[in-house]
């Protein structure tokens, strides 16, 4: 079973709205073991209304409709739906009734081009909407001698996810064969998305019963598993078979199998070795502060740290020698280190890691003046010793100063690990 949605509306034809409801409507009908083949996009015009119901009922077994149910001239939906399939409308004085009782509540005369939210395709089931005027359809029919269920929503999203939920959800449900649905998230920091294709096709392709996707971006990778089967079981046996064979594949590059994010892992990792962390940031700002406190609990293994982005701060709470930041600049290797080690031990932590860099856009002044916009210095420190990582990272400010915490807390995990193989 494939679905289309048919989203009408000539606003979203503009730069100003989006289609929201497909997305809501896709996840609710992935959730019942459907997928949604094709998402069309078309203007409140009656002949384009018309030619998308006929291609969509041509190619798919469901077809959603949203929006284009109101009172108005650009209100085509229904008519564009009964041409397609080939029924008549026939108005429902049942719901002419609550059209007219509507407006009464409101000491007001309806118009007379709302009656035509009565008029409902023949066959059709009529979906109550509780929140606004126009009913949704429900229909399942049959075109050339294949079954079509077609729906049709109302365009507001408050008035079509109640009437999804409450209404389309279990007449579909009833439908359809059962299905369960198990999901499986794999998530790898920092690795190219075609590597990562490269060294998982091979294994995912096997698994033709389970869709695969591959999402890229905030300096991660993200691999998704979804499998739709007749019991749960059955469909968690299958996305955790294929989740195994990747994590063999891709070992320590996978840093969450449970959906975690890469703070809750390092918090998790540090908790674990009863570890503590402080952080120095320069050019990142308290952006990686941000991210492991947001983790709820973190302040256990986090003891927090300062943001030094002034130089005589890098000097004040991290103990960094100030001819040091003068003669080196901000942005170098010994100051990374200076940073690192200061924090630690100004604040009893385990563990002091430290940012510093270039994320432009104006360059760094003083010895910084040359240094490209980009270069990064990552340093963590432990009793024994230092590791510094020199980065050039592409793109803008904010993509530079994420990544730079994306890179600092991967390297506190890789360090953990190789401590742990030691
Ligand atoms: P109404 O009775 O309010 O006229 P309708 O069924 O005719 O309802 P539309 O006129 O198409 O719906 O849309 C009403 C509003 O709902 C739009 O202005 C827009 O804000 C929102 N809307 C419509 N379609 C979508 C969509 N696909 N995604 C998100 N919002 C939408
Ligand atoms: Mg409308």
């Amino acid at each position: 079973m494939i679905a289309e949605i048919i989203a009408a509306g000539s606003e979203m034809l503009t730069p100003h709205r989006q289609d929201t409801n497909g997305l809501f409507l896709t996840a609710q009908l992935n959730d019942l073991g459907v997928q949604v083949a094709f998402k069309t996009i078309v203007g409140d015009n009656l002949e384009h209304l018309t030619a998308s119901a006929r291609t969509a009922l041509s190619r798919a077994d469901i077809v959603l409709f949203s929006g284009g149910l109101g009172p108005t001239e650009d209100d085509l939906t229904r008519e564009a739906a009964a041409a397609a399939l080939g029924i008549s409308l026939r108005r429902d004085p049942a719901i002419l009734t609550s059209l007219y009782k509507r407006f009464a509540a409101r000491q007001m005369v309806m118009p007379p081009n709302n009656a035509k939210q009565a008029d409902i395709l023949d066959g059709a089931t009529v979906l109550v909407n509780p929140k606004g005027s126009a009913p949704g359809q429900f229909v399942d029919t049959s075109v050339d001698g294949f079954r079509k269920i077609v729906i049709l929503l109302p365009g507001p999203p408050d008035e079509l996810k109640p009437l999804f939920e409450q209404a389309v959800k279990p007449l579909l449900a009833a439908t359809l064969p059962p299905r369960y649905i198990a999901r499986r998230v794999l998530r790898m920091p920092l690795i190219p998305e075609s590597h990562v294709d490269a060294r998982t096709a091979p294994i995912y392709r096997e698994y033709t019963d389970v869709e695969t996707t591959i999402l890229a971006g905030h300096g991660e990778i993200q691999l998704h598993f979804v499998a739709a089967k007749a019991t749960l079981a059955e469909a968690q046996a299958r996305v955790n078979e294929l989740a195994s064979r990747i994590e063999a594949e891709m070992e320590d590059a996978i840093f969450s199998s449970q959906n975690e994010s890469l703070e809750e892992v390092v918090l998790l990792m540090l908790g674990l070795r009863h570890l503590t962390l402080a952080a120095a940031e320069s050019a990142t700002g308290g952006l990686l502060a941000s991210r492991l406190t947001a983790v709820p609990g973190s302040s256990r293994y986090f003891l927090g740290g300062a943001v030094v982005y002034n130089d005589a701060l890098k000097t004040e709470f991290a103990g960094v020698p100030a001819e040091l930041v003068a003669t080196s600049g901000p942005v170098s290797e010994p100051v990374a280190r200076a940073l690192a080690e200061g924090i630690r031990t100004r604040t009893g932590a385990s563990l002091g890691i430290a940012i510093t860099g270039i994320a432009g856009p104006t360059p760094g002044t003083g010895p910084d003046a040359e240094k490209p916009i980009g270069l990064v210095y990552i340093a963590l420190a432990d009793a024994k010793e230092t590791i510094v990582k020199e980065l050039h990272l592409p793109g803008d400010r904010d993509r530079i100063r994420w990544w730079a915490t994306q890179h600092a807390l991967e390297l506190i995990r890789r360090t953990l690990l190789e401590a742990d193989r030691l």
